[in-house]
């Protein structure tokens, strides 16, 4: 999902301070600097990535500070979480970007696809059993296809 400009950027940082401040955390600079660092990039990132990336531009934050910090975001639900397996979470920005799912391939490699197709189900499966869903968790897993050598 493509970044946000400055003003978006803004908006969110706001969103973070207004959320610390109503839940009495403390508003830290490296907590800022995580929340940049996360709208900056487009990427779906674990957080030994985050810390490599900061810690490759000077920035001086623990890996606890990183955890504790992302959890909080994930809390203001500005962060979203992907639990893709027992030891594999990956996190991406979640304000104002499209809802979308994910296709994680062997390789590593992370496919979003947004299909209305979902939005369909969502509304059937409300109608039938009464209900109403909130949210949903999708992942397809698998793998490219292998190029065909057509010359032999
Ligand atoms: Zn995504």
């Amino acid at each position: 999902m493509p970044s946000l400009n400055a003003n978006e950027y803004e908006n969110v940082r706001k969103i973070f301070e207004e959320y610390l401040v109503k839940n009495n955390h403390r508003r830290t600079p490296e907590r800022f600097a995580i929340l940049e660092e996360i709208y900056n990039s487009d990427e779906h990132f674990n957080v030994d990535q985050l810390y490599i990336k900061m810690k490759n531009k000077n920035y001086r934050v623990s890996r606890a500070t990183i955890y504790n910090t992302i959890e909080v975001l994930s809390n203001a639900e500005l962060v979203r979480k992907h639990q893709l397996g027992d030891n594999l979470s990956l996190y991406e920005k979640s304000f104002s970007s499209r809802q979308h799912d994910h296709i994680i391939l062997d390789n590593g490699e992370i496919i979003e696809f947004c299909d209305p197709r979902l939005q369909t189900i969502k509304s059937d499966l409300e109608k039938v059993f009464n209900i109403e869903i909130d949210k949903h968790s999708l992942y397809f897993y698998g793998r490219r296809n292998e190029v065909k050598n057509e010359s032999n």
